[in-house]
């Protein structure tokens, strides 16, 4: 994890913000843990994804052909995610039609998976579990085990819903998922400029 001043010059950087509907929320959670701003609308009817995706400018991300449909005839930007063999080949998808040749590690760690809040670095102190404070606290993301306050000296907190993070094992698959991403999206890349415009890669970006 870097720090939150860095993470935030990375977020900044991150000029495509995403909203996931109802059969994404995987999808949503890993573009997060990425950096990328995404609101992911697990209950929302279609009119009111359509609203929130172009009030906000956001790249509209759904599995729903007759949504994607909509999307197209109204203008706003989406992205029709079904029929991938697997979420690598769907995120590669993704960040190919926006553009994104490369993801990188920087945008690690700034941003909740939860909740899509931006996440502040804290000391060990600030996030041990203080007995006088939570006894009435039965929200487990914001208590950090004893053991892990002895192995770790850096965290993360969200600044909208709590959770703290830090450095574990997961981190480790994350990065590996973003260097097989990266990988594949540089091919991508090669492929399309090397080839003419009529890849049908491109049939269902509905603008851009
Ligand atoms: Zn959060």
């Amino acid at each position: 994890m870097r720090s939150a001043g860095a993470n935030r010059l990375v977020l900044e950087a991150r000029n495509v913000a995403f909203l996931a509907d109802a059969m994404l929320g995987n999808i949503a959670r890993k573009l997060r843990i990425f950096g990328f701003d995404t609101v992911y609308m697990a209950q929302a009817h279609d009119d009111e994804i359509l609203k929130v995706g172009i009030k906000q400018d956001r790249v509209i991300l759904t599995a729903d052909k007759e949504l994607f449909k909509r999307i197209v005839k109204v203008g706003a930007r989406g992205v029709l995610v079904s029929g991938r063999s697997s979420e690598l080949e769907d995120l590669v998808h993704i960040l190919s039609k926006n553009g994104i040749t490369s993801v990188g590690m920087n945008g690690i760690g700034s941003r909740c998976s939860v909740c899509n809040g931006h996440l502040e670095e804290r000391t060990s102190d600030q996030v041990k579990n203080n007995d006088d404070c939570n006894n009435d606290n039965d929200n487990d993301d914001v208590i950090v085990p004893d053991k892990v306050i002895a192995c770790h000296n850096q965290f993360f907190q969200c600044i909208t819903c709590g959770k703290i993070y830090w450095e574990g094992g997961h981190l480790k698959r994350i990065r590996a998922l973003v260097r097989n991403l990266d990988a594949k999206l540089i091919d991508r890349d090669c492929t399309t400029t090397s080839t003419s415009s009529s890849s049908r890669r491109d049939s269902s970006a509905s603008k851009g």
